[in-house]
C-alpha cells in the first residue's frame, strides 16, 4: 500500500514524506504542523507503519498483525503520549485511545487543563531503553507538542539529538510557535494545511448521513479542518452532554456581568482548556441551528437549540467571539480571559 494516500487534501505533505520512504532516508524525528483535523495523527501512523510493516520494502501492507495494531492505536511499540491533567489515570487513557481508534474522530485530548510532563517524557525514555516488544523498533508519537511543559520539552532534547536505534519519534502540533526552538531545530518539520471548503463537505457527504446543504454548512463552520467537522458532525448527530444552549441561552437573556463572570468562571474550572475549545465547537453547532431556524430552516439538531428570542445580529456576534475563543486558546492565552472576552463583550443591540 502506498503510504500518504488516504489523508484528504494532504497530497504535498505526503509526496515528501513518500520519496523519504521510498529512498529509505526517513529522519528520526519529524514535527507534524498543521491545524487541528487536518490528519496529523493519520500522517503519523503511515509513517509509523512503514517503519514497522515487515511486508513491504517501500510502505505497508494495511493488513499484517503490526498494521492493523497501529491503525487501531494498539501495537506495543507504537505509543501515543497525550498531553493529561495530574487527575488522569491510565485507564482513561486507555478509553479514549479505544473511543478514537473506534470512530476515527474522537479527538484525543482530555478534559481540564493538560499537559504533557516530564514524567511522560521519562515513560518515553524508558521505553526506548528496553528492547522493542515486537523487534522491529520504536516509534513514539507525542501529540500536541506545544503543550509539553518546559522541562518535559527540556528533557526531551537529548532523545531527540542522539535517538537509540530504530526509533521515530513523531511530534505533532497544531501551534508551531508554542514549540520550543530547540526542539523545532532538531525534528523535521513538515507542515499541513487547511482543506479547502469544497474538500471537507465531501470528506462530510462521505463520512456522515448529513445532507449536501448541512455538510456544506459545517465545512464552513470547521475553518478547512475535515478531522475538526466530522467531530462536530458527531455531536450533531450524537447526543451527549452540551452546554452550548444553556450559554446562548444564558448570553442571550443576561446583561449582569456578574453574573456572566461567574458562569465563565465555572465553564473554565470544570472544562478547561481542552474542554473550552470543544464548547467553541459545540456553540458553533448551536449558533448555526438557530441561524437556520431563524432563516426559517429546519434546525439539523432538532430540539437542541431553543430558538425563540434570538436576532440574527446577537448570534452573529457570539458565532465571531466563539471562534476568536477559540484561536485564542490554541494560542494559549490563559483560558479564563479567553472566555471572558467571548461572553462579556457582546453588544446590547443584538439581544432582544
Ligand atoms: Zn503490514
Amino acid at each position: 500500500m502506498k503510504p500518504f494516500q488516504g489523508i484528504f487534501g494532504q497530497e504535498a505533505a505526503g509526496a515528501l514524506l513518500f520519496a523519504a520512504v521510498e529512498s529509505g532516508r526517513l529522519a528520526h524525528a519529524y514535527l507534524l504542523a498543521g491545524p487541528e483535523g487536518c490528519g496529523r495523527l493519520s500522517m503519523a501512523l503511515d509513517l509509523a507503519a512503514c517503519m514497522i510493516c515487515p511486508e513491504e520494502e517501500a510502505g505497508f501492507c494495511g493488513d499484517c498483525r503490526h498494521c492493523s495494531r497501529i491503525f487501531s492505536l494498539s501495537h506495543p511499540d507504537v505509543r501515543l503520549t497525550i498531553p493529561r491533567t495530574a487527575q488522569t489515570t491510565p485507564e482513561e487513557e486507555a478509553a479514549l485511545l479505544e473511543a478514537r481508534a473506534a470512530d476515527g474522530v474522537t479527538p484525543l485530548r482530555f478534559p481540564g487543563n493538560t499537559g504533557t510532563g516530564i514524567g511522560q517524557i521519562r515513560e518515553i525514555e524508558a521505553r526506548l531503553s528496553r528492547k522493542s516488544f515486537e523487534g522491529r523498533g520504536h516509534v513514539e508519537i507525542i501529540l500536541d507538542a506545544h503543550l509539553m511543559r518546559r522541562e518535559a520539552a527540556n528533557a526531551l532534547l537529548k532523545t531527540l539529538e542522539e535517538p537509540p536505534e530504530h526509533t521515530l519519534l513523531i511530534l505533532t502540533t497544531s501551534y508551531l510557535s508554542g514549540i520550543l526552538p530547540t526542539v523545532r531545530s532538531r525534528a523535521h518539520c513538515v507542515r499541513l494545511g487547511s482543506l479547502a471548503p469544497g474538500l471537507v463537505e465531501e470528506v462530510i457527504a462521505r463520512r456522515t448521513s448529513l445532507d449536501p446543504e448541512a455538510a456544506r454548512e459545517l465545512a464552513l463552520a470547521a475553518g478547512g479542518s475535515p478531522g475538526k467537522a466530522l467531530a462536530m458532525a458527531a455531536r450533531w448527530e450524537g447526543e451527549g452532554e452540551n452546554r452550548a444552549p444553556g450559554l446562548l441561552r444564558l448570553l442571550a437573556e443576561s446583561r449582569d456581568q456578574e453574573k456572566l463572570l461567574e458562569a465563565a468562571g465555572d465553564l473554565v474550572r470544570e472544562l478547561g482548556r481542552d474542554g473550552l475549545l470543544s464548547l467553541c465547537d459545540d456553540m458553533a453547532c448551536a449558533v448555526q441551528d438557530a441561524r437556520r431556524v431563524l432563516a426559517g430552516r429546519a434546525p439539523i439538531r432538532p430540539g437542541v437549540v431553543s430558538t425563540g428570542g434570538f436576532t440574527d445580529a446577537f448570534l452573529a456576534e457570539v458565532q465571531e467571539n466563539f471562534f476568536r475563543c477559540g484561536v485564542r486558546l490554541r494560542a494559549n492565552v490563559s483560558p479564563a480571559m479567553a472566555l471572558e472576552a467571548a461572553m462579556l463583550s457582546l453588544g446590547e443591540n443584538g439581544r432582544e
